[in-house]
C-alpha cells in the first residue's frame, strides 16, 4: 500500500517567539510546492498560535509536544486538544522518550493522552522505543509491543486510522547514532505485523510509521527508502532551516 510520507520537526524545549516565527518562515519557503508529503511542526506550547499563524495558507500542519485528555480543569502544566486546536494545531506528539524517561510517564497515562488526542479529533503521533540496555539484552521487540499494546488499548480501528506511530530507538535519540536502515525497517515491518494483529488489515497497512534519532540530511533518503518507513520524526536536524529544508525535500 502507498502511504503518504510525513515529515515531522520536533523543536523540543527551544525556540523563543523570534526565534520560532524565523524558522517557521523559512520552513515554509522550503515547503511550498511538496504535494506529495506532509509536513508537520511540533513546536512549544508558547509558540503553536505564532508557528500556525506563520504556516497559515500553506500545508504545513501544526503539533503540540504533548496533550492532556480532558479539554479544561484542574491540570497544573498541562496543555488541553481544545488548547491546541484553538491555537491552530491539529495533531499531538505523545509518548516520546523523553516523556517516558525524564518524566516518567506510563504506559496508562500515555494510553489516556492517546485516547485523549484522538477524542478530541487530533492526530495522535504515538512515540516508542527501546533503551541500549533494553537492545543489546534483545528485549527490543518485547518492550516494542508492550508499549504498542498498553500505549494503544482501547483505540478502535477507525481511530487507528487518525493515529502515526513514531519508531525512536532511545539510543539514536539525540546521540548522532541513528539505526541502520536495515534496523529500522526490521522493527517498522514487525510494528506493522503487530498493528495487523491488532487491527483491521486495512488500517494496519495505512498506518504511517515514522522512524525518529539522528535522522539527518545526509540519511534521510536511505531511510526513506525502506518499505516500512513512511516518515521521519526529526529533533535536532528540525531546529535549522537548511538541514530540515533538506528531509522534507527528501528523494
Ligand atoms: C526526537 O526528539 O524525537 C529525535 C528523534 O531527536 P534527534 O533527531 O535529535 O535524534
Amino acid at each position: 500500500m502507498k502511504r503518504r510520507p510525513l515529515l515531522a520537526g520536533n523543536w523540543k524545549m527551544h525556540t523563543t517567539v523570534m526565534d520560532a516565527c524565523q524558522l517557521a518562515a523559512e520552513i515554509g519557503k522550503c515547503s511550498v510546492g511538496l504535494t506529495d508529503r506532509d509536513v508537520l511542526l511540533a513546536p512549544p506550547y508558547t509558540v503553536i498560535s505564532e508557528v500556525a499563524h506563520v504556516m497559515q495558507g500553506s500545508e504545513v500542519l501544526v503539533a503540540s509536544q504533548n496533550v492532556c485528555w480532558e479539554a479544561k480543569g484542574a491540570f497544573t502544566g498541562e496543555i488541553s486538544p481544545t488548547m491546541v486546536k484553538s491555537a491552530g494545531g491539529s495533531a499531538a506528539i505523545i509518548g516520546h522518550s523523553e516523556r517516558r524517561q525524564i518524566f516518567h510517564e506510563d504506559h496508562e497515562i500515555i494510553n489516556k493522552r492517546v485516547r485523549g488526542a484522538l477524542a478530541f479529533g487530533l492526530m495522535a503521533v504515538f512515540c516508542i522505543g527501546e533503551t541500549l540496555e533494553e537492545r543489546e539484552g534483545e528485549q527490543t521487540f518485547v518492550i516494542l509491543e508492550e508499549q504498542l499494546r498498553k500505549g494503544l488499548a482501547g483505540i478502535s480501528s477507525e481511530e487507528m486510522g487518525k493515529t502515526v506511530v513514531a519508531y525512536e530507538p532511545v539510543w539514536a535519540i539525540g546521540t548522532g547514532k541513528t539505526a541502520s536502515k536495515e534496523q529500522a525497517q526490521e522493527v517498522h515491518a514487525f510494528i506493522r505485523k503487530l498493528l495487523t494483529e491488532m487491527f483491521e488489515k486495512d488500517i494496519a497497512d495505512s498506518v504511517r510509521i515514522l522512524y525518529g534519532g539522528s535522522v539527518k540530511p545526509d540519511n534521510v533518503d536511505e531511510l526513506m527508502a525502506q518499505p516500512d518507513i513512511d516518515g521521519a520524526l526529526v529533533g535536532g536536524a528540525a531546529l535549522d532551516a537548511e538541514s530540515f529544508c533538506r528531509i522534507i525535500n527528501f528523494i
